[in-house]
């Protein structure tokens, strides 16, 4: 499975008339490797060399983890090694991540006599965007564990309870179904707040008959899930039912159209159009979906711009809403996984939003 990755590189490499790449985001590091800090690591993929960079703390880490690699060692980090780095590997031209080398590592790499560095975008993000079937079914574990939150949310909701709270509940919850940590930081926001589609778990208590929007995502072996649903405890009211068939017509809508083959954009629009005939065009103010994987934001972008393609294999995010300030929110999102013929739903929580404690 790595060397694949590392041998698609290497057709990149000879492509683009570069000798080697050096890699240095982390999920990157991660997915090129197999080596799990890639925050501590880089790599330098060459026609003949693979060679992992990293110091004192993981030389036994590396061994186990990235057999396809030989040990580079830096004990005083990448910049006051990386022309040793480079001779080593025997290359001059050397690509690397622009979007994420910083500023300051660019000086440092540039003072490196007889070496040019070339700027790249997304190379392996691209080869990141489809999964295997082994991705794919660590993602589905990751899913699962999401999907298990809201079939307890009933047992685990107390009126009165802050979002604060609800949010720690999750987040052990999701732990002792066997997540290796949460993906992101759990949304979780009741009425005006859930009008913030990226509100942060207030001391606001949680009251009966007010929309309530969790957002949570699992990491299972580095891999995240991503799951949204608005509820309300008790009977919602004319406005909260109005609102949820909207966004909820929308996501079948994408789910039911989107296919390999089109672009992000057209995916985007499948939603959007439902929320905008329904006049409410104006309160879907972000992207339709995104990429997940070792990320929970990566490629490709269904969002109202991406020119990505989507491609059997991809796995995404549908997840539209409606945003009205001073009343609330509703965001309803699934996570798919393309097809030659349309999407698989790998989501299966419910999409009742009545919660009757
Ligand atoms: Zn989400
Ligand atoms: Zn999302």
């Amino acid at each position: 499975m790595i060397h694949t990755r590392i041998e698609r590189v290497r057709q990149r490499l000879a492509a683009e008339g570069v000798d080697a790449l050096l890699v240095t985001q982390p999920s990157n590091v991660r997915y090129m490797s197999g080596f799990t800090a890639g925050a501590d690591a880089s790599l330098l993929i060459s026609a003949t060399q693979t060679l992992l960079a990293t110091d004192f703390r993981y030389y036994e880490q590396v061994a186990r983890q990235a057999p396809e690699y030989r040990l580079f060692q830096v004990p005083k980090g990448l910049a006051a090694a990386f022309g040793d780095l480079a001779r080593e590997a025997g290359a001059r031209r050397i690509a690397f991540e622009s979007t994420h080398v910083t500023y300051a590592l660019h000086q440092d790499l540039a003072k490196v006599e007889g070496v040019e560095l070339v700027p790249e975008k997304g190379w392996v993000e691209e080869l990141r965007a489809i999964k295997s079937a082994e991705e794919l079914s660590l993602i589905r574990q990751a899913v699962a564990i999401s999907d298990a939150v809201i079939a307890a949310l009933p047992e685990m909701l107390r009126p009165g309870m802050t979002e604060k709270e609800l949010a720690w509940e999750v987040e052990a919850f999701m732990h002792a179904q066997g997540a290796d940590d949460v993906a992101f930081p759990i949304i979780a926001a009741g009425g005006p707040n859930a009008a913030m589609p990226h509100a942060v778990p207030s001391e606001r208590r949680i009251v009966p008959g007010e929309p309530l929007t969790l957002d949570l995502g699992a990491r299972v072996h580095g891999y995240c899930s991503d799951l949204t649903r608005t509820v309300c405890i008790g009977q919602p009211d004319a406005r909260f039912r109005e609102v949820y068939e909207i966004v909820l017509r929308a996501q079948q809508a994408a789910e039911a159209g989107m296919k390999a083959g089109m672009l992000g954009k057209d995916a985007d629009a499948l939603a959007r159009q439902v929320i905008a005939d329904a006049g409410y065009g104006e309160a879907f103010g972000h992207g339709m979906g995104h990429g997940v994987g070792l990320d929970v934001h990566e490629r490709p972008s269904a969002g109202a711009r991406s020119e990505d393609r989507l491609e059997p294999g991809m796995v995404v995010t549908v997840e539209p809403g409606i945003y009205l300030p001073g009343w609330g929110g509703v965001r309803i999102e699934d996570l798919v996984v393309v097809t030659e013929s349309g999407v698989e739903i790998l989501s299966r929580a419910t999409k009742d939003p009545v919660v009757v404690l």
